[in-house]
């Protein structure tokens, strides 16, 4: 399926909310659309052939579909982070505090430590990239454990916020399969 289908598909589909924020709810993230994520995935299978992937990393929960989807390609299993909403932090965990673009508030992920290894080669999967901060904690738990960070496959970008050119910069390869150059309710969305 060319990536050309996708962008399609949001402008069909996608709604802009105020200046920065679209709902894709029919496919993505409250209906799922599992042939065409399974798609997605097999491009971003296709994208990270050849790294080594032994895990899928992605925070919960929007971003589970679409990592089941390309673990499946991989055939690894996916982790996913855990967003902590209590106070104390039990046991074993890496944790590293993130926030969240969509509540405005900070919180704390966690992942056990029996589930990320020195040994591990990770590709994180998230359905958004925004200011980059979702990726930013995941990263920090992909360097806690000591495992290799393969780099990371996003299916939509939203490339005038600022964390898809600062991860860049920091030399973290990312894959966007829809990269959105503005979007407004007024003029649609356009792509790069
Ligand atoms: P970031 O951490 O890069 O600022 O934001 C990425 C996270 O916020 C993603 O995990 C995603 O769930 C959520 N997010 C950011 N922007 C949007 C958006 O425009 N629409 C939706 N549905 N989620 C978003």
């Amino acid at each position: 399926m060319g990536m050309e289908l996708l962008e399609e598909r949001i402008r069909k589909d996608g709604h802009v909310r105020g200046h920065d924020v679209l709902k894709v709810d029919s496919f993505l993230n409250h209906q799922i659309d599992v042939a065409f994520l399974e798609e997605l995935g097999k491009e971003f299978g296709r994208r990270f052939a050849g790294c080594g992937v032994t895990k899928i990393l992605t925070i919960e929960a929007s971003g589970i579909g679409i990592a089941c989807m390309t673990a499946q390609i991989f055939r690894v299993p996916v982790v996913f982070a855990k967003k902590n909403k209590t106070k104390n932090i039990a046991g074993d965990v890496y944790t590293s505090p993130v926030h969240s673009f969509t509540h405005g508030k900070t919180y704390d992920i966690i992942v056990s430590k029996e589930f990320l290894k020195a040994e591990d080669k990770v590709l994180l999967i998230d359905d958004f990239l925004a200011n980059g901060k979702a990726l930013e904690g995941l990263c920090k738990l992909v360097d806690d454990a000591g495992a290799t960070l393969c780099g990371a496959g996003i299916v939509i970008e939203k490339g005038f916020q600022q964390g898809g050119d600062r991860l860049r910069e920091k030399g973290i390869r990312i894959e966007s399969l829809a990269r959105i150059a503005a979007m407004s309710q007024e003029e649609g969305i356009s792509f790069f």
